[in-house]
């Protein structure tokens, strides 16, 4: 199969780095090999690189710090959200390195990502984890406090059936959210349930990823599918 060949590859091509840490652009192009949607990204090494990356993906575009040494991006000033010109990307270049080197001076950077916008929409996260007894987990919750302050998460073990990852959807407090409140239409749900599937089978495919955690994904209004905005892989110790 053609994916399984992709992902292989690129976990080898990590290996090799000697890393066991995707970072976000490595995970999304193992998401984007799975058939998760994911936005477009391209890592940019200088200002020259990120120039040339927004021109090819259009306007507005989205930068972050790409370094294995900063995993939580914006609490580093690494998140620069609807850059809309070539000067505001220059800019924005050097403003998210100074404020790296500010936060972790000795923090490895490889430069910066350059991604697509998307416009803001209800935000879920999926995990994947591989219990020691049962083998792959997917986790789903809402995107901030739901899952940070309430705990407010649903799990199942791989593979999920259809029926499966809608319980899942369904079983959370927060779920009103997505189902729509006060006039405000269904989020797409279905394509909520495929990411949940796809991410079951990555994880029982390849079990030396012990740890994918995509968060946030924007989910849009029904029939309008739902993109992968931040990932990260986690690989096993040992090969
Ligand atoms: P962190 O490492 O801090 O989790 P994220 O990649 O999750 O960084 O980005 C932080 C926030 O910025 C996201 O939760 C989202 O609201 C916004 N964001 C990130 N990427 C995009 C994008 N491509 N389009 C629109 N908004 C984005
Ligand atoms: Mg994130």
């Amino acid at each position: 199969m053609a994916a399984r060949k992709k992902v292989v590859e690129i976990l080898s091509s990590i290996r090799e780095m000697g890393r066991r840490e995707l970072l976000e652009h490595e995970s999304k192009q193992v998401l984007a090999a799975w058939d998760i949607p994911t936005t477009r990204v391209e890592l940019a090494r200088d200002a020259a690189e990120a120039v040339k990356a927004a021109r090819e993906l259009k306007y507005p575009v989205v930068m972050k710090i790409a370094s294995p040494d900063i995993i939580h991006k914006s609490d580093a000033g690494g998140v620069r959200v609807g850059l809309s010109s070539e000067l505001e990307v220059r800019e924005a270049f050097e403003e998210i390195m100074d404020s790296a080197r500010e936060y972790k001076p000795k923090a490895k950077i490889l430069g910066v990502t350059v991604q697509e916008y998307m416009h803001r929409a209800r935000e879920v996260i999926v995990g994947t984890v591989q219990d020691p007894t049962f083998g792959a987990t997917v986790m789903f919750g809402l995107g901030g406090v739901w899952v940070e302050v309430l705990k407010d998460v649903s799990f199942r073990l791989a593979p999920l059936t259809v029926v499966d990852a809608k319980e899942m959807i369904s079983e959370i407090k927060g779920y009103p959210i997505l189902a729509g409140i006060r006039g405000e239409l269904e989020a797409d749900i279905d394509a909520i349930v495929d990411i949940l599937q796809k991410a079951g089978q990555l994880a029982q495919e390849f079990p030396e990823i012990v740890e994918m955690d995509i968060n946030p994904i924007f989910v849009f209004d029904r029939g309008k599918g739902a993109t992968a905005i931040d990932a990260r892989i986690i690989l096993k110790e040992e090969a």
